[in-house]
């Protein structure tokens, strides 16, 4: 059970978690790269119904993953920040960016995802299980 607070870079979008962490991961596909414009993206996912927004409306753009699985991405629609993302693949649970968490100090990535697409320059942590794609 953790409880903890994050928003976006301008402060529009605020919001708080009360719940479990389900699992984290660092995630080095594409499609999280270009998302975060960074070399990976650590996802924090938590049951959805654990996330309350308390300021601002979150933006959200919807695509296909390479897995063929729709996604979505909610950011701040005035700064451009991620915050959140799901997919169809698992309803009812959402992933918060590490990066959008006010203090992050209690994440602790499990995996790293398709290490196969991760920046040659990445400094992966080989301690945790390591995937080259998504592992089934
Ligand atoms: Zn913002
Ligand atoms: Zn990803």
């Amino acid at each position: 059970m953790v409880d903890f607070t994050g928003g976006c870079l301008c402060g529009v979008i605020r919001y708080k978690v009360s719940g479990d962490i389900i699992r984290t991961a660092n995630c080095h596909c594409d499609d999280c790269r270009k998302a975060t414009g960074s070399a990976f993206a650590t996802n924090v996912f938590v049951a959805a119904d654990d996330i309350t927004v308390t300021h601002g409306t979150l933006k959200s753009y919807n695509h296909i993953a390479d897995s063929g699985n729709a996604m979505t991405k909610e950011f701040c629609g005035d700064c451009g920040s991620q915050i959140f993302g799901f997919g169809a693949a698992r309803p009812g649970v959402k992933n918060v960016k590490a990066g959008s968490i006010d203090d992050a100090s209690f994440v602790k990535p499990e995996v790293n995802l398709f290490l196969a697409h991760a920046i040659p320059f990445t400094k992966i942590d080989r301690e945790i299980d390591c995937f080259d794609g998504m592992p089934k």
